[in-house]
């Protein structure tokens, strides 16, 4: 069982004395350098020079270059695109290591597929929030936190493990949960959700209602348009998938439980499906994919956006959510008005 950690278990004090170098101010990069500072850290962000760090330096941030930042602070929070943080690593970060610095990662996704490798004289730790960084400050502010994955990779200073705690606390992780795992599960399960195929099943199922005559309006509303979705999610996050059950029908939950189930040849396909996905994750073969797609100026990715964009689903539900008023008419800018 993973062992679990919460605000009891860790020690703020470890990080008194503790410059904290927040290296990127985007969704979770701004989010956790809020939080560190309401916990009573010394935080300062490290950027370029552009709208992220005037925004840095709006809310009251130190902002230095990312090479200035890797070089004061003690304990580095990697917060900028897994994408990118290979380059900026190898160029600004990594020269400025000294033994014991701290590096944190968001993300186990660099260090598993060895797109970045510290030094040996360095801590390197996970803390993966399990949330959004609107969500993180969120958390934090209301006082019930939100889960984060942990990890230590790399234990120079023999602390890594409280050091690693007490940035979870110092971003209000610990009230919410620090799970212990590893960079490679946190990889494997970050992108096995996002490979799983949600968005085409919803749109599989688009195709097939219409081509049973259901108008896209109605089929729209049944799958996400409608909200209902979110107060679902909800009751997953509150009382479980299959507990949260009761709130439906019984056609409904007969229909969700019973006549939903795969035959065992059907199963066994899916299963065999799910497995390729793992297996292009563990192989590297996603990571190589990836790679080279960023390369070759994304072109496999733009391509598909153009053609989902213009989907038959996608085209109606523009006209849907125009006609509730949820996004403005066409030839309209948004705000504008
Ligand atoms: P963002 O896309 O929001 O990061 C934007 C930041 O990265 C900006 O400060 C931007 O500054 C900087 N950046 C972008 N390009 C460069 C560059 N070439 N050189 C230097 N800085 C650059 O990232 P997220 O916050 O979404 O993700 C950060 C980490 O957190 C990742 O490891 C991600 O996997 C992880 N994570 C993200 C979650 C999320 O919900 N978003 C959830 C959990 C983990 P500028 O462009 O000004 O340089």
């Amino acid at each position: 069982m993973a062992e679990i950690y919460f605000d009891d278990d860790a020690d703020l004090g470890l990080l008194k004395d503790k410059v904290i170098g927040v290296i990127g101010y985007g969704n979770q990069g701004r989010a956790q350098a809020w939080n560190l500072r309401d916990s009573g850290l010394q935080v300062l962000v490290g950027n370029r020079e552009d709208d992220y760090a005037a925004a840095a330096r709006r809310d009251g941030f130190q902002v230095l270059s990312v090479a200035e930042a890797a070089g004061r602070a003690h304990v580095l929070l990697l917060l900028i695109p897994d994408e990118i943080l290979p380059a900026v690593f190898a160029q600004e970060i990594g020269p400025q290591l000294s033994p014991d610095k701290v590096l944190v990662f968001a993300s186990g996704y660099n260090i598993y597929y060895r797109q970045v490798e510290p030094p040996p004289y360095v801590d390197v730790v996970l803390v993966a929030p399990r949330m959004i960084g609107k969500g993180v400050r969120e958390g934090f502010l209301s006082g019930k936190g939100f889960p984060s994955l942990i990890a230590v990779h790399q234990d120079h200073s023999g602390q890594a493990l409280p050091i690693t705690l007490a940035i979870a606390k110092g971003i209000g992780s610990t009230k919410g949960g620090a799970v212990m795992s590893s960079f490679a599960e946190e990889t494997i399960c970050d992108l096995f959700n996002e490979h799983f195929g949600y968005l085409y099943s919803i749109r599989r199922a688009y195709e097939v209602l219409r081509e049973a005559g259901c108008s896209p309006e109605a089929i729209l509303l049944e799958f996400y348009a409608s909200g209902e979705e979110m107060e679902l999610a909800r009751a997953h996050y509150e009382i479980g998938l299959w507990h949260q059950l009761p709130l439906h029908s019984q056609t409904s939950q007969y229909g969700q439980e019973v006549t939903a189930r795969l035959s065992p040849e059907e199963e066994e396909q899916e299963r065999a499906r799910l497995r390729r996905i793992v297996e292009n994750i563990t192989s590297g073969r996603f990571a190589k994919e990836w790679t080279l797609e960023q390369q070759a100026g994304y072109p496999m990715w733009k391509r598909l956006r153009a053609q989902n964009l213009e989907h038959p689903m996608i085209v109606e539900e523009r006209k849907l959510y125009r006609r509730l008023g949820r996004i403005p008419p066409e030839g309209e800018a948004a705000g504008s008005g």
